[in-house]
């Protein structure tokens, strides 16, 4: 474990996860070169029910079933054990000790990287790890360019942007298409499909 250099940190809901988290985590482990990309599934907020949220015990064991056949795929349970909130800071920062030697990227969708200015300390998190962005479909590649460009010089930080293969699928897609009784045969691989239904997740 303590010997991956290149380390990705690919974080998410995954409430559930489907085959666009898992294609991207892919092109950007071999883009990259990264030893090992580990999936953080985020906590559940402490008091805030959300909707169609599935428990953090669901949502880590999909993760694992949908990364189990990859070997350069793992999981980490370091939010969802955490009590309340959870920051990437925080994850970061407690990854580093774990992950000694190994330098660390922190995988965003183009959504997610337009967000990082309301995350907890965007400096330091910037500082403290590489941030690698991808594209996403109903995300204008230009605008996010422009963004990436004013964000890298606010905080005098490379941000590096990867044009990945265009998959339109978002977990709130998935959740209709189930409450809607469409299929999510080749969206979600067939063993997160098998343990949804058996554990009536989603409806
Ligand atoms: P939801 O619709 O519930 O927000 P989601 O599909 O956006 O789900 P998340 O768990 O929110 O999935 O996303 C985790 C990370 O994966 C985010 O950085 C997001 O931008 C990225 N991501 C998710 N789906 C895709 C996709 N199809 N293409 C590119 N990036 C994606
Ligand atoms: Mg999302």
């Amino acid at each position: 474990m303590k010997e991956i250099k290149k380390l990705g940190i690919m974080g998410g809901t995954f409430n559930p996860i489907h085959i666009g988290h898992l294609a991207m985590a892919e092109e950007i482990r071999k883009r990259f070169n990264l030893n090992k990309v580990l999936f953080v599934p985020t906590g559940n907020p402490p008091h805030k029910k959300i909707d169609s949220l599935a428990s953090t015990e669901d949502r880590y064991m999909m993760t694992i079933l949908a990364t189990i056949s990859n070997k350069d795929f793992l999981v980490s349970d370091i939010e969802i054990k955490r009590k309340g909130t959870s920051y990437t800071i925080d994850t970061i920062k407690q990854l580093r000790e774990e992950y000694t030697e190994s330098e660390i990227y922190f995988i965003t969708g183009a959504d997610a990287i337009l967000e990082i200015e309301t995350w907890k300390n965007t400096q330091e998190l910037l500082n403290i790890c590489n941030f690698i962005a991808t594209t996403r479909p109903r995300y204008d590649v230009e605008e996010l360019l422009s963004r990436i460009k004013k964000l890298e010089e606010k905080y005098e930080r490379k941000i590096s942007l990867l044009s990945i293969v265009p998959l339109d699928i978002s977990s709130t897609d998935i959740r209709n298409r189930l409450k809607g009784g469409k299929t999510i045969k080749y969206m979600v691989p067939d063993s997160v499909i098998d343990y949804i239904n058996k554990r009536n997740i989603y409806k």
